[in-house]
């Protein structure tokens, strides 16, 4: 094109010659969605996922966490495939308050593991997302040397739902991981409430990492966390804090042995290690190694899992159950006028609750 300004007239002024301007579409977006719209019939994807296709492996956790009810029905096909062929890995979960390591901690057991061969998935559970539109696991960059490896696959927590839903999700999740060949399995939780027992309800080691602290660290633990946990691992024994670490593990020891033995038969541990110095990574592995060999041999291994599907189940009935209640257009308006009553002390609550119930079951 001829630009005007170019002609002697306009001196002191010229325009150069352009280029052309890229489309602002992007002409393979209509290729690359189509191939990211791919859908897959249930079969397929378990076809693609038994290969140990991750791409496949990451939509079908999608569609697991998917609220829409067509990704539900695939979602559920998916898993009633794979599930033949899981249940082969080693489940770990991992707990600890933020800032205890959790991240640098995962970043280095998962190395280890790798090293050895196989495949590891890291999951997570975070229910803090659904409260606070936050999550405390964080969006930082986390285990940055485990994101790289091939054989790693890492799935951050599920955000949508209530602690059941996300923990079923997740649940669900370990099902298709194992029929895609991975043989570790870490879930990982924030140290901080109801989260714990959901992990532990799924996994077959569960390890809990502290930090040594003023003397007192074991008024801050629950009881019950610290229950559950088959190993305590006291993070950050390095540099000048290793005389603490020590003394912690000694405190812990002490504390454990006032517990009754667990149903595993297994006499809970108490180690000390660094996760970023990486010391003492091999000693907390052969712990778990070492607890898996023992409850392999006594039968509880199996026993513990077949415990865990039941409460999946009931967990399951209840959710759905709850759910279905709620979503009962009838029941919403039913209870906004019952709650009136309640709050004017009109009703008692148990006759409201009664008279909802009723109503529900007559209608069903
Ligand atoms: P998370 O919140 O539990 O995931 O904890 P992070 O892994 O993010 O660690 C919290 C902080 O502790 C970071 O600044 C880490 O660098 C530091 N940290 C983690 N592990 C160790 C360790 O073994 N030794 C020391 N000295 N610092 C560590």
């Amino acid at each position: 094109m001829e630009h005007i300004e170019n002609s002697g007239k306009y001196a002191g002024l010229s325009v150069n010659k352009g280029v052309s301007q890229p489309p602002s579409v992007n002409p393979y977006l209509a290729a690359r969605m189509k191939c990211r719209r791919q859908e897959y019939s249930a079969a397929e994807y378990v076809e693609q996922i038994r290969k140990g296709n991750i791409t496949v492996l990451s939509q079908a956790v999608t569609l697991i966490e998917s609220q829409l009810a067509e990704h539900q029905s695939v979602a559920q096909e998916v898993i009633a495939k794979c599930l033949p062929y899981a249940g082969k890995s080693v489940r770990i979960g991992i707990t600890g308050v933020p800032g205890s390591g959790k991240s640098t901690s995962i970043d280095a057991f998962g190395l280890h593991v790798l090293q050895r061969g196989g495949k590891l998935a890291v999951l997570a559970i975070d229910p803090s997302s659904e409260r606070s539109k936050g999550s405390i696991l964080g969006d930082k960059t986390r285990m940055e040397r485990l994101s790289q490896q091939k054989e790693a696959f890492i799935r951050p927590s599920p955000s949508a739902g209530s602690l059941g839903g996300v923990a079923r999700k997740t649940r669900e999740t370990i099902i298709l991981c194992e029929a895609a060949g991975f043989d570790t399995i870490f879930v990982e939780t924030v140290g901080v409430g109801q989260s714990e027992t959901a992990v532990h309800s799924m996994v077959d080691f569960f390890l809990l990492i502290q930090l040594a602290g003023t003397g007192d660290e074991l008024q801050g633990i629950k009881r019950g966390i610290m229950e559950m946990a088959d190993g305590i691992v006291i993070n950050k024994a390095d540099g000048n804090n290793i005389e603490k670490a020590k003394l912690a593990q000694a405190h812990f020891r002490n504390a454990l042995h006032l517990f009754p033995m667990p149903p595993s038969g297994w006499q809970p541990q108490v180690l000390t290690y660094s996760g970023y110095y990486e010391i003492g990574i091999g000693e907390v592995w052969k712990m778990i190694d070492d607890y898996i060999a023992f409850v392999k041999k006594n039968g509880y291994f199996d026993r513990k899992r077949v415990e865990q599907s039941k409460y999946w189940m009931s967990e399951t009935i209840d959710e759905q159950l709850r759910a279905h209640f709620y979503r009962n257009p009838h029941i919403a308006r039913l209870l906004a006028e019952k709650e009136e009553l309640v709050l004017r002390s009109e009703q008692s609550p148990f006759l409201a609750a009664q008279e909802i119930l009723d109503s529900y079951f007559e209608n069903k």
